[in-house]
């Protein structure tokens, strides 16, 4: 007999996005994935074991753009007159402290695992040596930025010049960078509100550094059209002209492309993602084409203040988006099929994540994140096929363990990381004393 730390025995196995294998069993060791087949147990000694039946094990799914610093912004964008960045989101921000920051990251870490979501990048804001230590005793994998901006006029707390704001992410980079299962990115919050001598140090640190650079890219046309009056060109451009585009870079939600700017983000092998349900009242992004360019694409929430961190909501919305905006034009009802979406999730997210080849499926030498769902419930019991059915029905309360490196997070909906009971109590506190100043 071999030894292994975890086995899991008798599941059905989504070992990628489109290949579902069932009554198997699946090895963990070392925090790798050391073998899926049948009867591994005759094989292996484990020191824990899961009874895989009735439920459906697959890869974690990735978070490919959050924002931790606005977590408690819950409930109080919906249906706000723009521009709610500078209505509520810089406000709300601009006054976070070690302990609101502390909770948002507990109040977010604690909805990640209970709705599945094992690997994130948050996109920056304040105080995130805060955030990333509550994220390290999470035991969810991350990767963190500092809210990078040095335009004039930001409020006080916030207010700081392009080598301050270097500073800021490189102490970041040098606590964290590679502890537990986290990494920090290099960012700019968006291009509006960075200077040329920002970009260019941002780049170049996180260039030497050997890690990503992140930022907003292409949400909307007020932003782009900021962009040409002031560098005479798009967005993506800009950033060509600047040497800043490579395969280390991920610009959220890239919305709004010119043809121009497809290529560039294809030939440069940029990393891309969307976030369906906040870029619904922006614009819809043309994935079809992305995606036969070879540009990879991920999924992301934007933080709960749009609709909660719930990917299960995000990719029912993205298909939906796809199928009007793309699909009933052309009469092509396949125009983003379920399997598609799940590969941008897994995998798409792993490029985000930096881990392509590493992450996103339940193959041998894969990290191992896995989350299960509880298949044998009347939402989703019987089907005729389940990758659909675990596309189009499944929800966040469904989900019931979560894997992350090999270390259970959380077991038949019981979070084992994170102290739910406190988390809610405090997190209902703040919000029940904060009230009024909403
Ligand atoms: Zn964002």
């Amino acid at each position: 007999m071999q030894t292994c730390d975890l086995l899991i025995k008798d599941g059905s196995l989504l070992i990628k996005y489109d290949q579902l294998e069932e009554h198997v069993d699946m090895a963990v060791s070392g925090g790798r994935i050391l073998e899926t087949g049948k009867e591994l147990w005759k094989k292996y000694q484990a020191v824990e074991t899961i009874n895989g039946k009735g439920k459906l094990f697959m890869p974690g799914l990735i978070d490919s753009h959050m924002h931790t610093g606005q977590q408690l912004l819950k409930g109080l964008v919906l249906d706000a007159k723009p521009i709610i960045w500078t209505r509520i989101m810089l406000p709300f921000e601009s006054t976070l402290t070690p302990d609101k920051m502390r909770l948002c990251a507990q109040a977010a870490a604690l909805e990640m695992i209970k709705c599945g979501t094992a690997g994130f990048i948050d996109a920056g804001s304040y105080h995130m040596e805060t955030a990333a230590s509550v994220y390290e005793e999470s035991g969810l994998r991350g990767a963190l930025s500092y809210s990078t901006m040095d335009e004039e006029g930001l409020p006080e707390s916030i207010a700081m010049d392009a080598e301050e704001a270097l500073k800021r992410t490189d102490s970041l980079y040098d606590r964290f960078h590679g502890k537990g299962n986290l990494k920090v990115y290099y960012s700019l919050r968006a291009l509006n509100s960075c200077s040329s001598r920002l970009v260019e140090l941002e780049a170049m640190r996180a260039r030497e550094r050997g890690t990503m650079l992140q930022a907003h890219m292409n949400e909307y046309m007020g932003e782009i059209n900021g962009i040409v009056d002031r560098e005479g060109m798009r967005p993506y451009e800009y950033l060509e002209k600047m040497h800043v585009l490579g395969s280390n870079f991920l610009g959220a939600h890239s919305l709004i492309l010119s043809e121009q700017e497809k290529s560039l983000v294809m030939e440069r092998g940029v990393k891309t993602c969307h976030c369906p349900f906040s870029n619904c009242g922006k614009a819809v992004p043309d994935t079809p084409q992305l995606l036969e360019m070879g540009i990879p694409v991920g999924l992301g929430s934007d933080g709960a203040a749009h609709g909660g961190l719930s990917l299960w909501n995000e990719m029912k919305i993205f298909r939906s988006v796809m199928n009007i905006y793309h699909g009933v034009p052309n009469g092509n009802p396949k125009v983003m099929p379920a399997e598609t979406i799940l590969k941008i999730v897994l995998e798409g997210g792993a490029a985000a994540l930096n881990e392509e080849g590493s992450l996103g499926r339940l193959e041998a030498g894969y990290k191992a994140d896995i989350i299960s769902i509880n298949m044998d419930q009347p939402h989703l019991c019987p089907t005729g096929n389940k990758i659909h059915t675990l596309f189009e029905c499944v929800n966040a309360g469904d989900v019931e363990d979560m894997i992350v490196g090999g270390r259970i997070l959380m077991k038949n909906r019981e979070v084992l990381s994170l102290d739910e009971e406190r988390i809610m109590y405090e997190s209902r506190k703040y919000m029940e004393e904060n009230a009024d100043t909403f």
